[in-house]
């Protein structure tokens, strides 16, 4: 009987293991070991280099929509109009025709849940665990500092100046630099964490939901996704790692869209773009963002899908120097200043660098 009674906890138990209890896994820095590195540097690796992608012809982009039921969200008639203005844009603007596929959508937390299995995967466990910072222990924040110290050394001065708005901070003082975009970084972090959602219920970064946000986890899924070419979320990628870059750094974490490796699609890559900080009503989004035209919401989201299309379609590299072009990341949330800038300079593109890897 007693042995019955064992069979029956061990078979409840890997039976609520198995398809009971699916969590994300979280992934830390232990999880950076020397075989995983191993199998992350046979990865990347054995991605082939990107092929130039000929225009002249059609292509099909397949796009899914990921929702986080807590946050507010575009409605289905504006989405569908942002789905028709992303063709037009990257046709105007990049010269490639796309016809978008749609895919339908599904909830957040179920789809991570789905790639559980990519997460565990020893090259994404070394991605993840290297480079995520939860921000959680010391540690962490040791690493934030030297990544930030990282990221502003080889920029130019004259660069790293658009992203200091306290004029009292000496440029040319490295230390004095990386301490005002570390307590910046942290400041606004935490104020990122602290939005209300869920009509007041809950915060955007709680335990369930952080992973979700994290620059890292979305990383791994565009990697391996065979569900679409193009994610469109209604949440938000806000989370700290040891690569971002000072646009990044100077937001407090958020990246608006991400263009990753795809070892399955047609055109080795896959896109993530979020809405979050574009659409959030929310009083600390309004201010960083400052008025946006009703009329512009739409027309400012697509000029950001044409940004990571110049990354997938072009492989174009990141810019900080362009003046008017897509391809320069809008500093903070100023998006609307950004898109004025790209209609009033006509999008001006030159001959731009291109990449080899994502
Ligand atoms: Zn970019």
């Amino acid at each position: 009987m007693k042995k019955y009674k064992i069979v029956l906890v061990c078979g409840f138990s890997i039976f609520f293991g198995l398809f009971c209890n699916r969590k994300i896994p979280v992934i830390d820095s232990s999880f950076a070991t020397e075989v995983n590195k191993k199998a992350w540097d046979n990865y990347y690796n054995s991605i082939p280099e990107l092929k130039s992608i000929p225009g002249g012809r059609e292509y099909e982009i397949r796009v899914k929509r990921i929702v986080d039921p807590r946050l507010e969200d575009l409605s289905d008639e504006k989405y569908a109009n942002l789905l028709k203005q992303i063709e037009s844009d990257v046709n105007y603007y990049l010269g490639y025709r796309i016809k978008i596929k749609d895919m339908g959508k599904e909830e957040i937390l179920p789809f991570f849940k789905k790639y559980r299995k990519v997460f565990n995967k020893p090259q994404f466990q070394y991605m993840i665990g290297k480079h995520t910072l939860l921000l959680k222990n010391d540690e962490d924040k040791i690493r934030l500092k030297n990544s930030i110290e990282n990221a502003i050394k080889d920029k130019p001065l004259e660069i790293v100046k658009k992203y200091v708005n306290d004029k009292s901070v000496n440029i040319k003082d490295s230390s004095q630099l990386t301490l005002y975009f570390y307590n910046q970084f942290l400041e606004k972090y935490n104020a990122i964490g602290r939005v209300a959602v869920n009509h007041g219920k809950g915060l955007l970064r709680d335990n369930e939901y952080e992973l979700t946000q994290q620059y890292s986890y979305w990383s791994a899924i565009l990697n391996e996704t065979e569900d679409a070419d193009l994610f469109i979320t209604n949440s938000i990628i806000a989370g700290a790692d040891d690569q971002m870059p000072l646009y990044v750094i100077n937001r407090g974490g958020i990246t608006s869209g991400i263009t990753e490796n795809n070892i399955k699609n047609s055109f080795q890559g896959a896109i993530v773009l979020t809405l979050m900080p574009f659409i959030s009503t929310n009083e600390y989004f309004n201010k960083a963002r400052g008025n946006v035209y009703e009329n512009l919401l739409i027309p400012i989201i697509s000029m950001m899908a044409v940004h990571e299309f110049g990354h997938l379609l072009d492989r174009f590299d990141e810019y900080y120097d362009l003046p008017a072009s897509p391809q320069n990341a809008p500093v903070d949330l100023r998006y609307q200043d950004w898109y004025q800038n790209i209609i009033n300079g006509h999008g001006f593109f030159s001959q731009l660098r291109t990449l080899k890897k994502y």
